[in-house]
């Protein structure tokens, strides 16, 4: 029986749809399993710079950091896309992601074998894919210095990013990809670039130093662009996959097809973990604000609701719990419920609000 409390940052476009029904199903759980949230909500992105003139208020992330967890839902949209604009949403989701010290995105990609041809892969490729990709998320190319525009001697125009990376900052991601891998299939896949960049020779040989401590799980290095390949032609091989920021960003992007829909997926975004593996986190789905569909009542909430497992699981430590709520969605899926990103001529489409329903009426 615990009481929690959980920011809730739903953000621009589809985000507050789809946060909305983030929150109910914590309810939900909470009466199922005599637990109570407490919700603190605040403004981010597009719609915080229109009302306070910023994406991200310091008093925002103060608040976030003395919660147990955040869920987050989008941010971005045309509005706010001016390219001289000084502020702009994504901005303050990476000044907050920054902020609370996450420095994990985990990401996981389950093929639903009842949506195995949504797809653009061939069914028998997708059987039995269940990864995790653990990417680096607060180091490399998108923080590193130098960093920025410049000129060559002679006038011309110039540019710099810098991959930096340090061995603690390696050696965490490392040991949280071994340790879940043991609770998984057992098996780690690191991706790197070590046959010419620096920071990716020093990615193998910290990893490679980590490695002993876990004997039992079997252990691959793999370069970034023969993975680019692998994940489409043997994606059911791979258990947790662990890399770089910038790889991780690009890798992710492409694993998430392997599931169909963009509205399908969560991420968690964890920092620093309590000795029994649980910690402050940030939940938001893959997908973006969705500008297209935003305001429609026709988001696939299904990202967000596995997002409030992943909550369940790595900020609350609720195990049972995190798998009652991804029960009740394999089971609405195997069910036929669809909302419109997942129907097939003929079937029948449910609006954000319904699916979550039929989904939370399935906890059983
Ligand atoms: P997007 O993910 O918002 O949408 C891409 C396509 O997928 C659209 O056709 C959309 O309708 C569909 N889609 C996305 N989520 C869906 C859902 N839950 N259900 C059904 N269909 C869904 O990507 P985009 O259009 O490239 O980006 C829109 C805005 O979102 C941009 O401003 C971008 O910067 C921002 N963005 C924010 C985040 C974040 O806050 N973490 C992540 C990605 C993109």
């Amino acid at each position: 029986m615990g009481n929690y409390k959980i920011m809730v940052l739903a953000g621009d476009g589809i985000g507050p749809e789809v946060t909305a029904e983030g929150v109910r199903a914590l309810e939900a759980i909470g009466k199922k399993f005599g637990h109570t949230f407490e919700f603190q909500e605040d403004l981010v992105g597009g719609i915080a710079i229109d009302t306070f003139g910023t994406s991200l208020k310091p008093e925002t992330l103060d608040a976030a950091k003395q919660s147990d967890a955040v869920l987050w839902g989008a941010v971005g949209g045309p509005k706010w896309d001016d390219p001289r604009a000084t502020d702009r949403p994504e901005r303050g989701l990476l000044a907050f992601r920054a902020g609370l010290g996450l420095w994990a995105n985990i990401r996981p990609v389950k093929v639903d074998e009842a949506l195995i041809d949504n797809t653009t892969i061939k069914p028998e490729t997708l059987r039995g894919v269940d990864i995790i990709v653990i990417r680096e998320l607060t180091g490399g190319v998108y923080f590193g210095k130098p960093q920025g525009p410049s000129t060559t001697a002679d006038g011309k125009r110039a540019a710099v990013d810098s991959m930096y990376y340090t061995e603690d900052e390696v050696a965490r991601v490392a040991h949280l990809g071994f340790q879940l891998a043991r609770k998984r299939k057992g098996k780690v896949t690191h991706v790197d670039k070590a046959n010419v960049l620096a920071s990716s020779r020093l990615w193998r040989e910290v990893v490679t130093e980590v490695r002993p401590e876990y004997a039992d799980v079997e252990f691959e290095n793999v370069l970034v662009d023969a993975m680019a390949m692998h994940l489409i032609r043997r994606p059911a091989t791979f258990d947790v996959i662990i890399t770089e920021n910038l790889f991780g960003d690009i890798l992710t992007d492409e694993a998430s097809m392997l599931a169909g829909s963009l509205g399908m997926l969560p991420s968690a975004s964890l920092g620093a973990l309590r000795p029994d593996g649980t910690g402050l986190g940030m939940y938001e789905p893959i997908h973006g604000s969705a500008p297209d569909i935003a305001g429609k009542g026709i988001a696939n909430p299904i990202g967000m609701l596995r997002c409030t497992a992943l909550l369940l699981r790595y900020s609350l430590g609720l195990e049972t719990e995190a798998q009652a709520l991804e029960a009740a969605v394999t089971k609405a899926i195997d069910d036929g419920m669809r909302t419109a990103d997942i129907t097939k001529p003929g079937e029948q489409a449910l609006s954000t609000r319904e699916m979550a329903e039929a989904i939370l009426d399935r906890l059983g």
